[in-house]
């Protein structure tokens, strides 16, 4: 059986606040002990570089995804299980989306939305069926939670849209969910 893979999305950045990195170095520390397998952007970079060294601390496998353009920009993680190298963000992006069998989303800025809202919008259109699931650290799912609220208020979403997420309120919540998630797919 292969293993159980999970693409985390988050910030470039550290955040404001310790309590993101600590999140975050807890999640991949968490992945890495479970056996699960963390996939992400492949840059040595604020939560994204936190997440990934915590998981290969715990001993865990790491695969990295990164635009050629990109390797210098985001500091490109050396000492991954497997880096994969693409000619573009589109590239990268299906790659993400492809190699995870869940997806976790962390804080983060600009970028972390725009994976969200693609691979959010592709459920939507009924190309896939992966758990989507937001950790809201320090509440900070609950603007994007309300921006979903507001758009079905508005009659832009159907009320069917609340259900392609989920949101945890902490990593653990979030490790237990995809523990779940992986006997289910076994
Ligand atoms: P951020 O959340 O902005 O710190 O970025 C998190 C990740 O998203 C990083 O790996 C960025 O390379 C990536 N990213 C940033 N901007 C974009 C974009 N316009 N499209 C896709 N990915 C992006």
């Amino acid at each position: 059986m292969n293993r159980f893979s999970v693409t985390v999305f988050c910030g470039s950045s550290p955040g404001s606040d310790p309590a993101y990195a600590e999140a975050a170095k807890a999640l991949g520390q968490g992945l890495g002990e479970n056996g699960m397998r963390l996939v992400f952007g492949g840059g040595n970079v604020g939560l994204m570089g936190i997440t990934a060294a915590a998981t290969l601390g715990a001993g865990g496998e790491v695969t990295g995804i990164i635009p050629d353009f990109l390797r210098r920009r985001e500091v490109e993680f050396h000492g991954l299980t497997e880096l994969i190298v693409t000619d573009s963000m589109h590239t990268r992006k299906r790659r993400l989306f492809a190699l995870g069998d869940a997806f976790i989303v962390m804080p983060g800025g600009l970028g972390t939305f725009d994976e969200t809202i693609e691979i959010l919008t592709w459920k939507q259109l009924g190309q896939h069926e992966k758990p989507i699931i937001l950790v809201d650290i320090l509440g900070w799912a609950q603007p994007f939670v309300t921006m979903v609220e507001q758009t079905i208020a508005r009659g832009f979403a159907r009320e069917s849209v609340r259900g392609l997420f989920e949101v945890t309120p902490d990593v653990p919540s979030a490790l237990a969910r995809l523990r779940t998630l992986r006997s289910l797919s076994a």
